[in-house]
């Protein structure tokens, strides 16, 4: 079959040309040998990419940034934010690039970034590189999210550069392809502010709102519906990481996206014990990322983007404040109710439950599911199982028998629906130590884990033969899983 030559692939550049205070024209470092580790073939069919012009040499150069479609103009996002609390006002992509825009088929307009691509002059003291481990680690998990139906940014390949990364030791470098509904994060907004310049960040939301919101445009005050429209997308966002366990891990302002995807997957991790305070990341060391706390980090840093487009929302500045406050008030109830939403059908019930009723069902379980340190994902299944009379290896999950008999009797009497519970709970799940396995094989050169895995992850609600060791926990000797920040 003959295929077009890479450097004919369309690549827009409306982010360098509408904000070209927060693009720096860059190009990656040259890889001495790239070699494909993963390519997504169902995202390229989906972008309208053909993957064997991917899997073409001219195609591996294109995903490693060495070789520039014609009319592309990569660039090195600018941006600021606040890590761990505190501000940084100028972050950007360090080691990473936006190649430019693609129309997807549906007309849509997606970012094809690189991470691992280099050093920009955002680098600060890093090298610019990235390891194939933690590559491969983003690749899988979001994938992984995909498949549940969590937004994300996705994974379109790996390709290994064949450069040497020095980190602990020294590891095989590589470059992640990513694609993503856009970059802008709340840490763009933070820069703009920064520079004191209302015109920039008013034309930056101007962007934002054209690429995410667009029904805030025909708003009475479109930037305040631009902002709580960024609210709800991140409500809904953090109640899908707690019902699936995931920590996200680094909650940083600037890794949190306009658009609502999940992005930026370094130190992230899925619970297995229940227990809000875990934490999986080894920089983590005050519990400000663990997993209870995300929905307040997510309000906090939503506070900071409120700031950051504070002259967007009125000319005095008390006023703004005010239509802030009140925007940011929306978050609670949204989370609540998406969580409270999602809770109820994970445990198959029907919608339209009295509160009176399913508010303290939910509390009670919660508390059942934390004092048993049950296993987040297995526990839900075990329930669905339950609810079809087979009660036993739900209750052997939970050292309480007595308050788990009578919290099951007042759930069962509602008549739970335990097929509708295996279409939302995931039996297969993105675990830590079945990701650090293929990790650790694909680092040696080994990809059959990776592989295997992938498999199992993308149709998590559907149980098949053969996929057993995908829906256990850990063993023990695996103890207690650390995320290290070297990504
Ligand atoms: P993260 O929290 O991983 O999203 O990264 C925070 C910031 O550090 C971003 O500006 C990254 O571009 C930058 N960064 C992380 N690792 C490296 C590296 N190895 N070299 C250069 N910059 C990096
Ligand atoms: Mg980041």
């Amino acid at each position: 079959m003959s295929i077009a030559p890479a450097s004919t692939l369309a690549l827009g550049d409306r982010f360098a040309r509408e904000l070209p205070e927060l693009a720096m024209d860059w190009k990656a470092e040259e890889a001495p040998s790239p070699t494909l580790l993963a390519l997504n073939e169902p995202l390229a069919a989906e972008l309208g990419l053909d993957p064997d012009l991917l899997r073409s040499d001219d195609g591996l150069r294109l995903l490693v940034g060495n070789l520039v479609p014609d009319g592309a103009h990569p660039v090195a996002q600018v941006y600021a934010g606040h890590q761990f609390g505190g501000f940084s006002p100028r972050l950007g992509d360090g080691r990473a690039l936006l190649l430019g825009e693609l129309t997807a088929p549906d007309g849509t307009l997606r970012d094809l970034h690189l991470k691992g691509s280099g050093r920009t002059p955002l680098a600060r003291g890093g090298d610019g590189l990235a390891a194939v481990g933690p590559m491969l680690r983003e690749y899988v998990v979001s994938e992984a999210m995909h498949a549940l139906g969590i937004p994300t940014t996705r994974s379109l390949a790996v390709v290994a550069t064949g450069r040497a990364v020095r980190r602990e030791t020294v590891l095989p470098g590589a470059v992640l392809a990513r694609v993503a509904s856009s970059h802008l994060r709340v840490g763009s907004f933070q820069y703009a502010a920064a520079q004191g310049d209302v015109e920039l960040t008013r034309r930056l939301a101007g962007h934002a709102i054209a690429r995410h919101h667009p029904a805030a445009a025909q708003a009475e005050a479109p930037y305040l519906a631009f902002f709580e429209s960024v609210v709800a997308a991140q409500a809904s966002l953090v109640a899908q990481w707690m019902l699936v366990g995931f920590v996200h891990g680094v909650m940083n302002t600037d890794n949190m996206t306009i658009s609502g995807e999940t992005i930026d997957y370094g130190p992230c991790a899925f619970l297995e014990a229940f227990d809000p305070a875990t934490v999986f990341s080894s920089i983590d060391e005050t519990g400000r990322y663990a997993y209870g706390n995300q929905p307040l980090v997510a309000e906090w840093n939503l506070a900071r983007l409120a700031e950051a487009i504070l002259p967007l929302l009125h000319d005095d500045q008390e006023q703004a404040v005010a239509i802030a406050v009140e925007a940011l008030g929306t978050f609670r109830p949204a989370y609540s109710g998406a969580w409270t939403r999602g809770m109820q059908a994970k445990l198959g019930l029907p919608e339209g439950l009295a509160d009176e009723v399913v508010t303290p069902l939910l509390g009670d379980l919660v508390e059942l599911m934390k004092s048993s340190r049950v296993d987040h994902t297995g526990f839900f299944r075990a329930l669905g199982a339950a609810a079809r009379g087979d009660v036993e290896p739900a209750r052997g999950q939970v050292l309480d028998l007595a308050a788990f008999d009578a919290w099951a009797e007042r759930w069962r009497a509602l008549g739970p629906d335990g097929d509708a519970m295996d279409r939302v709970n995931p039996v297969y799940l993105a675990r830590n130590h079945l990701v650090e396995e293929a990790l650790v094989a694909g680092t040696d050169g080994d990809l059959a884990p990776l592989e295997r895995l992938l498999e199992a992850l993308s149709a998590p609600y559907d149980v098949r033969p053969g996929l057993e060791r995908y829906a256990e926990p850990a063993p023990e000797d695996f103890g207690h899983y650390t995320t290290y920040c070297g990504t």
